[in-house]
């Protein structure tokens, strides 16, 4: 056996390390789910590679997670008989900042945004987490097609530096063994590791065994303790709330509940079940872009995880919603590639997209101040879908809120059927105006005429709201205007008066337009303004003024 060698951590993961340790303190108790989560992983990987060389699964039987304590030694061990790691892998894994997670997180974290570091399991950084409650850790891990003499064993204090040596493991899987802090005894407890269990992992789909309890230590007899069943795969009515919520929170790694979802289950030429949830506050990813490599929607067949397929399976506008989808019929060796070519995926997708929009739709109608919550955490990206998803644009349309004359202050509270209800007679166009905030659009000199004739208008503030009225120009067969845009439509006698007005005004408009020049389009005479002297407006066809703005920063 060759001599261990010793590494450095790259800069970027003792960084994380030091982060993760000291923003962990209060909810140190997450390093079991953490890593819970990476040994049910292993054994999904396993379970899948074993689709193509079912000699993987020989020799040892049922794929499980044995967690056990010593109290003595100090240690608590989770080990899985799942896919484990060559050499290379854990240099790769544990090592290096090998995923995009470990730098989305430091953004998150030296951002002047909340941030919680409960979440970092989001971000592909959960194993350091085992640092939050050890100050020694130890990986041995032998990959599942890899001779027992290429086992590796990783060690490491999290101060910088790890070793690695080459180890004899006759049983392929990772264990993770911590040596723990000399303050951290509470979890040298059978009972307390349990509990914990039931409270994080109860609905990872392997079984978790722990020894039975004998005089206060390890027996030498084996339970298991966690419910160990693919929750989506039961009827609705033998789920319990709870069973629900907690089942969400293994999923989206969230501390939080969820705020709804919907559980469905599709019979017939084409089977599958779907399980999807709308968190209450958005994950780091969604305020970050979440353009890079989407997480949050798994995909299995017949039980079996085949991959994280959010892109796959559902628009990048409902990119909040987390969950489940089991598919019956697709083959088990799919790729990604022969993914985004499936019609039988088209079909999930369609109705992962419908069952979402449903949800939305009742909890608008039957507890606003649930949907209140969702819209003000994921409206602006639901705003996306308007140009995103034509097919269903008059759905996503009615969903939105936005703020009004006739609103509730800058709340975004007034749907598109609020307006139209409101409507005077004979009035056929749904009004707005578009500003950097709520105080320039309340504040602006277009909306004088609009109050003085007791018309509402729509206030929208969001950067989104340009982009997604480029694809709403009507909604319920009324015309949605910008108020700064074009004619305004006037009844005969201020047609009369306009008419008046504008010709008393010739001599200054002349004179207005020889002192401007080309610097405007043109000068006129506007029925818009009741209190302020001049305003600037746009033709039909004019980008409005911040839009133009937006775009001259991004360079165009
Ligand atoms: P994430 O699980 O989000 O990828 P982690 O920090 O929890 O991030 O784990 C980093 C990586 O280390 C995993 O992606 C996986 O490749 C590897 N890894 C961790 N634990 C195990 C394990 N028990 N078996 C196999 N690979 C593991
Ligand atoms: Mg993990």
């Amino acid at each position: 056996n060759a001599a261990p060698e010793t590494r450095k951590f790259e800069a970027e993961v003792a960084q994380v390390l030091h982060l993760v340790t000291h923003s962990l303190y209060s909810h140190k108790e997450i390093f079991l789910r953490e890593l819970i989560s990476n040994a049910s992983d292993a054994c999904d990987k396993l379970r899948f590679e074993s689709i193509a060389h079912p000699a993987l699964l020989a020799g040892e039987g049922e794929l499980q997670i044995d967690v056990s304590w010593d109290p003595q030694a100090r240690t608590v061990t989770v080990r899985d008989n799942g896919i484990g790691m060559s050499r290379d892998e854990v240099v790769a894994n544990i090592g290096t900042i090998a995923s995009s997670g470990t730098r989305r997180f430091l953004e998150a974290m030296s951002s002047q945004q909340k941030t919680d570091a409960r979440l970092i399991g989001q971000f592909g950084v959960g194993f350091y987490s085992a640092f939050v409650v050890a100050d020694r850790v130890t990986v041995l891990s032998r990959r599942a097609d890899l001779p027992a003499s290429e086992g590796v064993r990783w060690e490491s204090d999290g101060k910088g530096e790890y070793t690695l040596a080459q180890a004899d493991l006759p049983e392929r899987g990772t264990a993770v063994i911590l040596h723990l802090k000399a303050d951290e005894d509470e979890f040298l407890k059978g009972w307390e590791l349990r509990s914990l269990i039931r409270k994080y992992s109860d609905h990872v789909a392997f079984p978790i065994r722990m020894p039975k309890e004998e005089d206060g230590k390890p027996g030498n007899e084996w339970e298991t303790v966690n419910d160990a069943s693919a929750l989506w795969a039961k009827p609705r009515s033998e789920i319990s709330d709870e069973d629900y919520q907690s089942f969400y929170k293994s999923l989206g790694h969230d501390f939080n509940d969820a705020l709804a979802w919907t559980h469905n289950r599709v019979e017939g030429s084409q089977s599958f079940t779907t399980l999807l949830y709308i968190p209450e506050q958005p994950p780091f990813d969604l305020m970050m872009g979440g353009r890079d490599e989407r997480k949050g929607l798994k995909l299995y067949i017949k039980r079996v995880f085949i991959m994280d397929a959010a892109e796959e399976l559902l628009p990048n506008y409902l990119r909040f919603v987390r969950g489940v989808v089991d598919a019956d019929d697709l083959p088990l060796n799919v790729s990604r590639e022969i993914l985004q070519h499936n019609r039988q995926l088209e079909r999930i997708r369609a109705a992962c997209v419908k069952r979402v929009l449903d949800l939305l739709e009742k909890l608008s109608r039957d507890e606003p101040e649930k949907y209140a919550t969702f819209y003000k955490a994921f409206g602006n990206t639901l705003k996306e879908g308007i140009g995103e998803d034509p097919a269903n644009r008059e759905r996503i349309a009615k969903l939105l809120r936005f703020a009004s004359t006739k609103g509730d202050g800058a709340a975004q509270t007034v749907s598109l059927d609020d307006y139209i209800s409101r409507m005077a007679m004979g009035q056929d166009t749904i009004w707005y105006i578009t500003a950097d905030s709520y105080a320039a659009a309340l504040g602006s000199p277009q909306l004088e005429a609009f109050k003085a004739k007791g018309i509402e208008v729509l206030l929208m503030f969001d950067r989104v709201d340009e982009w997604m009225l480029n694809s709403l120009h009507e909604y319920e067969g009324k015309k949605l205007r910008n108020v700064a845009k074009g004619d305004l439509p006037l009844d005969e006698a201020d047609k009369k008066q306009q008419e008046e007005a504008s010709k008393a005004a010739e001599p200054l408009v002349h004179k207005l337009k020889e002192l401007l020049g080309d610097r405007v389009g043109d000068v006129r005479v506007s029925a818009r303004l009741t209190d302020s002297p001049s305003c600037l407006a746009l033709s039909d066809y004019e980008m409005a003024p911040h839009l133009a703005r937006l775009l001259r920063e991004a360079g165009h």
